[in-house]
C-alpha cells in the first residue's frame, strides 16, 4: 500500500512512528504536510498539487491534524476522500470531534457518562450556572483550550462566580462542569482503533495538582480498564465517527465519566505506558479498510 500520513513535523514521535509501522509492514509511507497541500477542483476530477506534483495512487492517509489548523486540514482531507482514498480519520468526524461542546451532546445523546456540564451565552447569572452544576467546587474550562491549558479549578462559590465573570468580561466561551473530586487528580486515555481498544493507560497530575496532563508535569502507567469503561471508550469513538480515537475519562463512583474523545491521540505516552505497538494497530486497519474497499470495487 501506499500511505500518506498528513503531518506537519515528520520528526514528531506519533509521525516517525507511523512512517516506522508502514515501513515495517512492507508500505510506502510519505509525510505530507498537509498545509502545503492545494486543493484543486474541476468536474469530477478532485486532485491535490504537493511540491509541484500531484498526489497520486494513495491507498489510504492518517491525518495527524493539530487544532489549530482543522479548517485547513479537514478540507485537505476532505479532498483524499473525494479521490476514494481511505482515511483512518474522516474529514466530518475530525471538525465533529473539534466542537468540545457539540461533542458533549453527542456523547450525552449517546447516554455516555459525562460530568455535568453547563455552557452559557456568557451569562452574568453566576448563580444560576453554579446551581446547575451542584454547586462549588467547580471546573472551568475555556472552550478552545487544549493540554490542560485553560483549566481552572474554582474551589468555592465566590472564586467560582469571578472566573466566570472574568471570562465572560474577556468575551472567552467557557464551559462549567461539576468536579470529580474521586477522580484524585488522575484520568485515563483508552486508545481505540476500529471499534477496539487497543491500549490504555492511567494518568496522575503531580503532587497538588488536578490536571493529569502530561504537558502539565502528570505521570501515566499502563491500565486494565473495567468492562464498563471499555463499553463507554468505544461507544464514545463510534458515535463521534472515529476510527481513531483517544478516548479521556474520569474514574468516578457512578462510573466512567467521559471528559473528552481526541481525533489525533499521540502515540508517545500510551506506547511508552503500555509498551505495545499502538502504530501498527493504525496500520493494520488500513490494511484491513483499503482491502475491503478494493474488493467492493472489484465486486462491482
Ligand atoms: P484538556 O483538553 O485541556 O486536556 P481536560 O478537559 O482534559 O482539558 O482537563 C484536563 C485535566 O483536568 C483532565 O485530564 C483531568 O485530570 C482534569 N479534569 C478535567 N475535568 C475535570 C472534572 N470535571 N473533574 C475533575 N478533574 C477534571
Ligand atoms: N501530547 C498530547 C498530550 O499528551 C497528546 C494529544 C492527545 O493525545 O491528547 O496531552
Amino acid at each position: 500500500m501506499k500511505i500518506g500520513i498528513l503531518s506537519r513535523n515528520s520528526e514528531l514521535y506519533s509521525t516517525h512512528r507511523l512512517v516506522e509501522a508502514c515501513q515495517g509492514r512492507g508500505h510506502d509511507a510519505e509525510v505530507i504536510d498537509h498545509l502545503k497541500c492545494t486543493i484543486v477542483m474541476e468536474q469530477n476530477k478532485p486532485s491535490i498539487m504537493y511540491k509541484g506534483r500531484n498526489l497520486e495512487d494513495f491507498d489510504a492517509i492518517i491525518p495527524r491534524i493539530g487544532a489549530s489548523v482543522t479548517f485547513y486540514g479537514s478540507a485537505v482531507v476532505r479532498q483524499f476522500e473525494m479521490m476514494k482514498v481511505f482515511t483512518a480519520v474522516e474529514s466530518q468526524a475530525l471538525i465533529r470531534s473539534r466542537d468540545k461542546l457539540r461533542s458533549l451532546q453527542i456523547l450525552s445523546r449517546a447516554g455516555l457518562g459525562l460530568p455535568k456540564t453547563v455552557f452559557t451565552n456568557y451569562s452574568r447569572e453566576t448563580d444560576d450556572i453554579l446551581n446547575a452544576v451542584g454547586g462549588a467546587p467547580v471546573i472551568i474550562k475555556l472552550l478552545e483550550g487544549t493540554q490542560g491549558l485553560g483549566v481552572v479549578l474554582a474551589e468555592n462559590r465566590k472564586a467560582a462566580a469571578s472566573v466566570i465573570e472574568a471570562f465572560h468580561g474577556l468575551k472567552a466561551r467557557v464551559i462549567v462542569q461539576e468536579f470529580i473530586k474521586e477522580a484524585g487528580g488522575a484520568d485515563i486515555r483508552a486508545f481505540v482503533v476500529d471499534g477496539e481498544v487497543v491500549g490504555a493507560m492511567k494518568r496522575q497530575a503531580k503532587e497538588g495538582e488536578f490536571r493529569s496532563n502530561l504537558h502539565r508535569g502528570g505521570t501515566s502507567q499502563v491500565i486494565k480498564l473495567s468492562r464498563k469503561e471499555k463499553t463507554a471508550a468505544v461507544t464514545a469513538a463510534k458515535k463521534m465517527g472515529l476510527g481513531v480515537a483517544g478516548v479521556d475519562m474520569l474514574q468516578s463512583s457512578r462510573g466512567p465519566l467521559i471528559l473528552e474523545v481526541n481525533s489525533s491521540p499521540g502515540l508517545e505516552g500510551i506506547e511508552n505506558a503500555t509498551g505495545l505497538d499502538i502504530a501498527g494497530k493504525i496500520i493494520e486497519y488500513l490494511e484491513r479498510n483499503s482491502q475491503k474497499k478494493r474488493k467492493i470495487q472489484k465486486d462491482k
